[in-house]
């Protein structure tokens, strides 16, 4: 089948990539000229492990291929996919879906035959309808069928998770309700969607085939629950650290807990990325928006705009509450491992906060500095955690990068001029730091040692 892929990010292009070696002959769109030019290069403008090698075999054989023509890539497709970004709208929170509705414009205009849209975007309940909409009213003599396809990929997984997914989602609209799929289109579009994924069926991963405003809610529904299962546990390991619990074995208790599940559960500096921060804001707009107050949901934003802020508080802390002066050497920056996206990551509010406390940073990450560069200004890059330590007050751990969790302590700590550490994502364990010569520790939720909070507390008894 033919199919075009109108944006070229991290979500267009894997599935692109991934659609393209089920066997379809798939064209990528992006209005982003550099990327498409270096894209027909071969180089692969994100990093995401094994993407360059899976692009570059389904190029060489053909199906695969890379335009700034969105008409080129339209004309004679079967299926057209939207996979353009939608950011927050400034103010309200709400999705920005301008870069949906005009690619849908302009799908529209450039068609040439009857054609399914699928929007993989994420997108709120009620965009599809109004994407068909707009299709029909820019094309009224063509037979358009609009499908809602949202997708589930992680970064840093996302191959795996795009080619063994747990469930594929298909929202169609019904034959009769005037949503560009009526006369028949949406058979033609359950068809269709059928075949594109029929690599999937064979293997019997589950597909959930529904109507379009219950595939938008699914994909908000699931970014809701997780942002608050995460947060849930942040929230755990700050009462963890006044009790004196540690927030890993509870994690592991209440984890195991088949009706809990274990993932999801890892105590840190807040939940960030591309798509949690936006999500769960556009989701609590909808609730606004409808007159059901998403009070679960907005109660989530808050916790974690404050648990970001408690990490800023426990690393002033561990050098005694001043900061000024020092020098902080930050390992990791993207908000999680194996992606170099920064969008919203915790580090964005962490650095420039200990900058303006006074301190100095350095960062490290494997991947994060072409983009981290311009995002966090008078910073200054190191190329490993060794030399990023060298004379520094601090060292702090804001992303679990696998290059980070087997360091040389006892080097590190000979690196820097007063060893503390301020490990956020749980990686080390007490003992293990303190043996290897650091004054000072401190993570989330679990017991750590030195650093003004031990003071305060020595003080008090
Ligand atoms: P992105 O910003 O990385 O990519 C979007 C691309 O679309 C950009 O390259 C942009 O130039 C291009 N574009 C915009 N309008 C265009 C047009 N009219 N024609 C051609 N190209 C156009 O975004 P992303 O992270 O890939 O996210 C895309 C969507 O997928 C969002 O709705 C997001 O919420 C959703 N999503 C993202 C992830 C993720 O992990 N990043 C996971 C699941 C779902």
């Amino acid at each position: 089948m033919r199919i075009a892929m109108i944006g070229t990010g991290y979500v267009g292009l894997v599935s692109g990539v991934c659609l393209s070696d089920f066997g379809h002959e798939v064209i990528c769109v992006d209005k982003h000229e550099g990327k498409i030019a270096g894209l027909r290069e071969g180089q692969v403008p994100i990093f995401e492990p094994g993407l360059d090698a899976l692009l570059a075999s389904n190029v060489a054989e053909g199906r695969l291929s890379f335009t700034t023509d969105l008409a080129e890539a339209v004309q004679g497709a079967e299926a057209v996919f939207i996979a353009v970004g939608t950011p927050s709208r400034r103010g309200d929170g709400h999705a920005d879906l301008s870069y949906v509705y005009a690619a849908a414009r302009e799908i529209a205009l450039a068609a040439s035959g009857p054609t399914v849209v699928v929007t993989k975007s994420t997108v709120p309940v009620g965009t599809n309808r109004e994407v068909g909409r707009i299709l029909r009213e820019t094309r009224p003599d063509l037979a358009f069928a609009v499908a809602s396809n949202p997708e589930f990929l992680r970064e840093g997984a996302a191959i795996d998770d795009f080619m063994r997914p747990d469930r594929v989602v298909v929202g169609l609209g019904d034959s009769a309700d005037g949503d560009g799929n009526a006369d028949g289109n949406a058979a033609r579009a359950r068809e269709v969607m059928a075949d594109i994924y029929r690599p999937l069926f064979l293997r019997e991963f589950p597909i959930v085939w529904t109507d379009l405003e219950s595939a938008e809610m699914i994909k908000y529904a699931a970014n809701a629950f997780l942002a608050a299962k995460i947060t849930f546990i942040n929230e755990v390991a700050a009462l963890c650290e006044r009790a004196g619990a540690d927030v890993k074995a509870v994690a592991k208790g209440i984890g195991l807990d088949g009706r809990i599940g274990s993932k999801f559960l890892h105590a840190g500096p807040g939940y960030g990325g591309s798509c949690f921060p936006k999500d769960t804001r556009a989701f609590a707009q909808t609730g606004r928006d409808h007159g059901v107050e998403l009070r679960l949901t907005e109660a989530v934003i808050a916790v974690n705009e404050e648990v970001k802020a408690r990490m800023i508080g426990k690393i002033a802390d561990l050098c005694g509450g001043d900061l000024q002066g020092r020098t902080v050497a930050v390992l990791g920056v993207t908000f999680k491992p194996n992606t170099d996206d920064m969008r919203e990551a915790p580090a964005l509010a962490i650095l420039p906060a200990l900058q303006a406390q006074g301190a100095r940073v350095r960062v490290v990450d494997p991947q994060g500095r072409r983009e981290g560069e311009h995002l966090l200004p008078g910073v200054d890059w190191a190329e490993d955690p060794y030399a990023a330590a060298e004379g520094a007050h601090l060292v702090a751990i804001l992303t679990e990068w696998n290059q980070f969790r087997a360091l040389d302590l006892k080097r590190l700590a000979s690196a820097m001029a007063e060893p503390r550490m301020a490990d956020l994502r749980n990686i080390y364990d007490p003992q293990d730091v303190q043996a290897a010569g650091f004054l000072a520790y401190a993570s989330v939720g679990r017991t750590g040692f030195g650093g003004a909070a031990e003071e305060r507390t020595a003080a008090a008894e």
